[in-house]
């Protein structure tokens, strides 16, 4: 049953009866939280700062200790605690057909007795479920419940395969979990429910089943295709009918777990970092909460991939609330679930959560730890939050710079074909454009907000004094027309590579979408990737500030040849690329041209700076600092005279976000200068000396204390006017300057 946007958020705006510091009360109330009419017009979610999860196993009902694991949970001043429900395996006495009771169970409801614990803890319970596999019972009674391969076989668990995975097109989405749901929530006071894995951000599956044939014959024509490829015209149909699904089981479980004006929320399973295939976007138009399960890192993943995480979700939330869940145990490349991840590691992670504006959501796996290193990591970051809660309260993000969130390039891109080219579920290549940004935006220091591509609107303009786009090859003529608006408003434009070569889907256009923006035409087909290409420096300009000594710069290794049209700047110009071995033949071909490297225009208000090389790419590829220097060079250009926002100078790579919070503002410093900055794990931290911060407060405004909530001690400030300025001593693993 489809409920309108408007439906949706009136049921879920309800708090609790009489709740001191967005409390619980206290009581036993089977089956029903009562709904407050006159508490702040919020849903409790809204207000939640410290959430945890206890992950249980089918075996843990046999010994688990309900009181000593509250105390624990408690001991973090949790507002929410994630327990196990049902879904592959029941923790408490269902009456669900073919809902798999925990063989371990005995005359246990343990559900019941951790969410008696939880209430009493003055916590909230959410029932964590699992609605991705069932057992062979269920199978054998209702094969239509599951997914098939081609062949028609069902679909086994590839370590537990005793499981069969079920079908979000069949009745068991739309059927059995809603029972589970009506049943769990008659019988218990959860205040939401949480489906693990589903329906994730990451790429399609495509199944076989009856249900699902029947959708390609109805709504895509044909059958299912054999692979998800953005160039196929079925898969783009398959995409947003799969797009429509997940949003028509997401409604319909808000609208069943809030059944009789019940207080409570559906939660998904989401995450992605900056590598998504589902929009994002769409996702946050039914989530009434984001939960981002992006619990770790590893391999060569750099440490601030939570922080995107979280610039990701602000762009598709709009300040409602996310969390991310942080595992506490080594989520690396070689998994183990038993043992805790270094406890800096962890720390950094749940400090960019919070950082960001996301809520911590610190998971443990298994009821019986003989690991128990990880409960002092949260135990000791939670309490520090409590202690500060009033400055996590973020109103909205002072940053004056955009970032185009890329989706559809990120979740589509090819490159080309034949070798070197790459298909779009390969997204760790597709997201090194806008990785190359962001690492240059880090060194450099600069304060920002991702916007989705979808969201972009006549508030971009009023936000945001420039917006960097990095390769957003594919784009609508919707996205074109916005962007173009943004520029009319008097915004400042970065963009690189292909931007705007394609449709949304992939296909060519005859010309950039933008080139009237750019200055600049493509000439030909793309060229690269190559290595040894340079940039010549033609003439000084800001843009080129730092490079004295030098002719050359490194060129990117893709370009796409242009021809610039009207006025413009060229400071640098194309070398193209000439052998770089054998050392005899190490002489360029054509060591002057007249293509620009860079197409720099100033329009009204605007300034505009097109590369039509991959310069945000190869930054990231190669680490080169002349790279990054451009992109920052580029950058302040863009925004001018305009004031910072906040400025930070002193040594280190951090990464820095500014809130205005409830009580005033804050600022939020990570120190990522480490040697394992881009290598899991981070093992112990290297303190930063001073850093000098200028901070813009809002005009008639005056600061009576700024305070450093992490080292707790207050700092002595001056303010000139809307100018607070003042010193953080040292930065070990994380600060947080609290301007009241
Ligand atoms: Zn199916």
């Amino acid at each position: 049953m489809p409920i309108t946007r408007r439906q949706f958020l009136a049921g879920s705006t309800v708090s609790l009866v009489g709740l001191a510091r967005g409390r619980p009360p206290a009581v036993w109330l089977p089956g029903r939280l009562l709904q407050s009419p006159t508490a702040a017009d919020k849903p409790w979610y809204a207000t939640m700062r410290r959430c945890g999860q206890l992950n249980l196993n089918e075996r843990d009902p046999l010994t688990l200790d309900v009181g000593s694991w509250i105390d624990y949970w408690a001991s973090l001043e949790l507002n929410a605690l994630l327990l196990n429900g049902g879904g592959i395996v029941a923790f408490y006495p269902t009456d669900i057909p073919y809902h798999h009771k925990s063989e371990f169970l005995g005359s246990r409801d343990l559900l019941g007795e951790l969410v008696r614990a939880v209430t009493e803890r003055h916590m909230r319970a959410v029932a964590r479920m699992d609605c991705n596999y069932a057992y062979e019972d269920a199978l054998t009674a209702h094969p239509e419940w599951f997914e098939r391969n081609q062949d028609g076989s069902p679909r086994r668990h590839d370590e537990s395969p005793w499981l069969f995975r079920t079908c979000m097109f069949g009745p068991y989405f739309s059927e059995q979990m809603p029972a589970i749901y009506r049943e769990i929530n008659q019988r218990y006071p959860v205040a939401g429910f949480f489906t693990n894995g589903w329906p994730s951000t990451g790429a399609l599956g495509v199944c076989y089943c009856e249900s699902c044939q029947r959708v390609f014959r109805e709504r895509v024509g044909g059958v299912p295709p054999a692979d998800t490829n953005a160039t196929s015209p079925l898969y783009r149909k398959y995409y947003d009918a799969y797009m429509d699904r997940v949003l028509e089981v997401w409604r319909q479980w808000q609208g069943v777990v809030t059944e009789r004006g019940r207080a409570s929320v559906y939660v998904g399973n989401l995450g992605g970092g900056i590598r998504t295939v589902k929009n994002v976007r769409r996702l946050g138009e039914v989530a009434a909460w984001f939960n981002a399960d992006h619990q770790g890192r590893s391999g060569d993943t750099p440490i601030w991939d939570c922080a995107q995480q979280g610039r990701v979700a602000q762009a598709v939330m709009d300040g409602r609330t996310i969390t991310n869940v942080t595992g506490s145990y080594a989520n690396s490349r070689i998994t183990w679930r038993h043992v805790a991840k270094p406890a800096a590691e962890a720390t950094l992670w749940m400090a960019q959560t919070t950082a960001s504006g996301m809520v911590p959501w610190f998971h443990w796996l298994g009821g019986a730890p003989e690991d128990n290193r990880w409960r002092a990591v949260g135990r000791d970051f939670y309490r520090w939050l409590a202690q500060h809660e009033p400055h996590f309260r973020n109103r909205r993000s002072i940053a004056n710079l955009a970032v185009l969130y890329p989706q559809r390039t990120i979740a589509f891109y090819k490159s080309g074909e034949g070798p070197g080219s790459w298909r779009g579920a390969d997204r760790a290549q597709t997201s090194d454009y806008l990785q190359g940004l962001y690492y240059a935006l880090l060194d450099g220091r600069f304060l920002f907000d991702f916007v989705h591509e979808d969201a972009l609107a006549a508030e971009t303009a009023q936000r945001y004094r420039a917006l960097l786009v990095p390769n957003a090859a594919y784009l609508d003529d919707e996205h074109c027309r916005r962007i173009r608006d943004y520029v009319g408003a008097g915004g400042s434009l970065l963009a690189t590579f292909e931007t705007s070569r394609y449709t949304g889907w992939g296909d060519a256009r005859p010309d950039f979408g933008l080139a009237d923006l750019f200055g600049a035409g493509a000439a030909g087909e793309t060229i690269g990737p190559v290595g040894n290409s340079y940039m010549r420096l033609e003439q000084r300009h800001p843009i080129t500030a730092g490079f004295e000594g030098t002719a050359l710069l490194p060129g990117p290794e893709s370009r796409v040849p242009i021809r610039a049209t009207g006025a413009h700047a060229a400071p640098l110009t194309v070398v193209p690329s000439y052998p770089a071995f054998p050392p005899e033949m190490v002489f360029p071909r054509t060591p002057r041209t007249n293509e620009p490297a860079a197409v720099l225009r100033e329009v009204g208000q605007s300034r505009i700076a097109y590369f039509p090389g991959d310069v945000d790419r190869s930054c990231w590829r190669s680490g080169s600092p002349d790279l990054a220097r451009l992109l920052q060079n580029t950058v302040r250009w863009l925004l001018g005279d305009a004031p910072a926002p906040v400025t930070i100078a002193g040594d280190g790579i951090v990464e820095a976000f500014a809130w205005e919070t409830e009580p005033g503002y804050a600022l939020h410093v990570l120190n990522y200068t480490n040697p394992n900055m881009t290598r899991a794990f981070i093992q112990r931290f290297y303190p930063i000396g001073a850093q000098h911060v200028r901070f813009a407060i809002a005009p008639g405004r005056r600061v009576r204390a700024v305070r450093a909530l992490r080292a707790g001690h207050a700092l002595t400030f001056a303010q000139r006017d809307t100018i607070v300025e003042f010193d953080i001593p040292s930065v070990v693993d994380y600060e947080v300057v609290a301007l009241t």
